[in-house]
């Protein structure tokens, strides 16, 4: 990240609400060099349509696109998913459409983090039935549920992490946190995922 004073956002300041950093920033920006680089070897000089989720993935898909020497068109989605914890799971809700025609293209889905797998499952239908000539998947991360017996096989992974509730680097706990460089865990779960 580009800040020349190591005491702006130093995780020290996070407050106590943060309970520590899971991912450093120096960590996810290793790692999203590593992603850049097999993204860029997997798409070999074609064109890649990337579908990026709003709000969680708008970091990570910031800093992600500006390492690919590609042809890079970008499309945003907004889904709607149903939390773990809703009592009867439903169908995420596409709130926003690609507002690109996806005919033909090869896409790559960029989430921020994969749970159930319900969301990037969703979208992938979405893209495939809309015509794409194939499609990816990148996801920052994926968390260990082990209780799950299956979920969708992702093209691109950042970290494995544990069953956490996670908030910085894009994602959110109550609209808040977005704007935290390292990935944290808070202090209200810390422990558990909030399930
Ligand atoms: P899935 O459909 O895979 O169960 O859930 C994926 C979506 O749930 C993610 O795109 C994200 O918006 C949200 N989500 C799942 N786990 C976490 C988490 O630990 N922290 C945050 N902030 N969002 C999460
Ligand atoms: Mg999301």
């Amino acid at each position: 990240m580009p800040t020349d004073d190591s005491t702006l956002a130093a995780p020290e300041a996070y407050g106590p609400e943060i309970a520590g950093v899971l991912v450093s920033r120096a960590q996810i920006a290793s790692r999203v060099c590593q992603l850049a680089r097999g993204i860029t070897e997997a798409y070999d000089g074609s064109e890649v349509t990337i579908l990026g989720t709003l709000t969680g993935s708008l970091v990570f898909l910031s800093d992600l696109i500006r390492l690919l020497p590609l042809r890079v068109r970008l499309d945003l989605v907004r889904v709607r998913s149903y939390p773990d914890t809703a009592t009867t799971p439903r169908e995420p809700e596409l709130l926003l459409a690609p507002a690109s025609d996806l005919k033909g293209k090869h896409v790559l889905i960029v989430d921020d983090i994969l749970d159930t797998g319900r969301t990037l499952e969703f979208l992938r239908a979405h893209a495939s039935s809309s015509g794409a000539a194939s499609v990816r998947t990148c996801v920052l991360l994926v968390k260990r549920r082990d209780d799950l017996p299956s979920r969708p096989a992702t093209d691109f992974v950042g970290f494995d992490i544990d069953d956490h509730f996670v908030v910085g680097y894009g994602l959110d706990y109550g609209d808040l946190y977005r704007n935290l460089p390292d990935i944290c865990l808070l202090a209200r779960f810390a422990g558990g995922s909030g399930r």
